[in-house]
């Protein structure tokens, strides 16, 4: 469906229909020329490149023709022909132009190309109408929609995990408060505290950090499953690869085990990488092209190489014997850092690795522990410039073995009740592992800042927008 009225410029550049009247509507990108002739590259965001619109400047108003600066917005009909000029093979020889919207020159922020992505992070709200953001945004359509279509030829189930979450135990970050209460004079119970029973949901509420227990409920009935939606973490790191908010694949599958599980993770990121080289190949050699040479072999080289498998204690072995100085040492027992992931990767196999095996310590209560005590059947896939883009594990599916955890570990109990349920009635091996979305897009576009992956970051101190 498209309205009679207008041609997008994607379709108008390869429709190869000369001679016809077309109606072509966008932005101005740039207007050059000199009084008897315009020229203006118009751009609708439908794809990256520009349409050029030739105007013979004494058909025109003086005025309506003045307006037509960077930043204004325009409605062109005219006829498309071959073009002479370098750069397109067709243009549009300008018969009526409509003014919609003038941009001011004198204040008009992107009136010129090569602005820093810092000072476009501050003007978020036009970044999407410069060439990076707009092939950043259409790659970042194009890899959800794969997302989805993955897995609903692969007969997974589409699961809406709840955003507000009365549980607290996910264990996966500090989380954000949701509340009605009056905060200069909340309800107080007794023995001082606040009363949440008087909140909207009669019980603390926060935001999800991850759809995963909601998840294994959704496997233990449909058997895979994933979510697709935003998560929500308040961890007070400033760093390149944390949002606030981010979005998060969770995908969950019922008799999976870990092996099955690091499978369908190196085939899963294998196919996104494959659908954006095969669909979005324009926007990824602009950026290839503009912020990173390296970017598409890098693409090819993933989705053409076997992902590494090692063990947590393989990877500590690698590590203390590198001779490398790391910042954070390296010893069992200890989470491994950025820095020790990267040189995994970059360094000594110089491919994606997946670690598995984790020390039960550093990872969550729902974990499958492994017979010897220690470990459990977490696995991390770690990726050149990111590091850890995946986090999954196979889940502990015995009830005995997760109370005894949950026990030891202190975690409210009465919380659990519908998920160890699960494990009580019906239980099965099951496993899943959760890909942050913005990660993902971070290595597909060859970006360094996730803050430039997602149209509006959240980040310690910044909600504007
Ligand atoms: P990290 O150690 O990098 O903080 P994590 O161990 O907290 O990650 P998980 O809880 O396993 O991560 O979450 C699953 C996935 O979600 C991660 O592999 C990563 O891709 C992504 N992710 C986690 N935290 C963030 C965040 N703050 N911003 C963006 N993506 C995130
Ligand atoms: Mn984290």
């Amino acid at each position: 469906m498209s309205i009679k009225s207008r041609t997008k410029v994607r379709e108008a550049l390869v429709s190869g229909e000369l001679e016809k009247e077309i109606t072509v509507k966008g932005w101005v990108r740039t207007r050059r020329g000199n009084k008897n002739i315009a020229f203006i590259a118009l751009n609708d965001g439908s794809t990256l490149n520009n349409i050029q619109v030739v105007a013979d400047v004494p058909a025109f108003p003086e005025d309506l023709l003045r307006q037509v600066t960077t930043g204004a917005c325009i409605s062109v009909t005219g006829t498309l022909t071959p073009s002479m000029g370098s750069g397109q093979s067709v243009e549009i020889q300008a018969k009526s132009i409509n003014l919609y919207g003038p941009a001011d020159p004198a204040t008009y922020p992107l009136q010129k190309k090569g602005h820093s992505l810092e000072f476009l992070r501050e003007i978020a709200h036009l970044r999407p109408r410069t060439n990076t953001f707009g092939a950043i945004l259409r790659l970042r359509h194009a890899m959800s929609y794969a997302i989805h279509k993955y897995f609903n030829d692969n007969g997974f189930y589409y699961l809406h995990t709840p955003i507000i979450t009365g549980s607290d135990a996910e264990g996966a970050g500090e989380m954000f408060r949701v509340t009605t209460l009056d905060m200069m004079n909340p309800p107080r119970t007794e023995d001082g505290k606040i009363n949440y029973r008087e909140d909207f949901f009669g019980k603390e509420t926060n935001l999800t950090v991850s759809g995963q227990l909601e998840g294994e409920i959704g496997a233990l009935a449909l058997s895979d499953v994933y979510t697709f939606g935003p998560t929500f973490r308040a961890e007070n790191s400033n760093t390149p690869r944390h949002l606030a908010e981010f979005w998060m694949i969770e995908p969950e599958m019922a008799f999976y085990d870990i092996h099955d599980n690091m499978d369908l993770a190196e085939d899963f990121l294998k196919y996104l990488i494959n659908y954006a080289l095969e669909h979005c190949n324009e926007d990824l050699r602009f950026l290839n092209d503009m912020y990173d040479k390296e970017l598409l072999s890098r693409l090819n080289s993933v989705i053409n190489s076997d992902f590494v498998r090692i063990t947590y204690t393989e990877a500590i072995d690698i590590l203390s014997s590198s001779g490398v100085k790391f910042e954070f040492p390296t010893q069992w027992g200890a989470d491994l850092q950025s820095e020790h992931e990267r040189y995994l990767v970059e360094k000594h196999y110089k491919k994606p690795v997946i670690i598995t095996g984790y020390p039960k310590t550093i990872k969550a209560f729902y974990m499958k522990q492994n017979d010897d005590g220690t470990t459990v059947r977490a696995m991390d896939v770690l990726f050149p410039r990111i590091g850890e883009i995946v986090g999954g594990s196979q889940r502990e599916e015995n009830l005995q073995a997760l109370e005894n955890r949950i026990e030891e570990l202190g975690i409210p109990r009465e919380e659990l009740w519908w998920y160890l349920d699960t494990r009580r009635f019906g239980t099965a091996p099951h496993a899943g592992f959760g890909l942050g979305f913005e990660r993902m897009m971070l290595f597909i576009t060859g970006m360094s800042n996730i803050r430039d992956v997602i149209p509006f970051p959240r980040t310690p101190n910044n909600a504007e927008f």
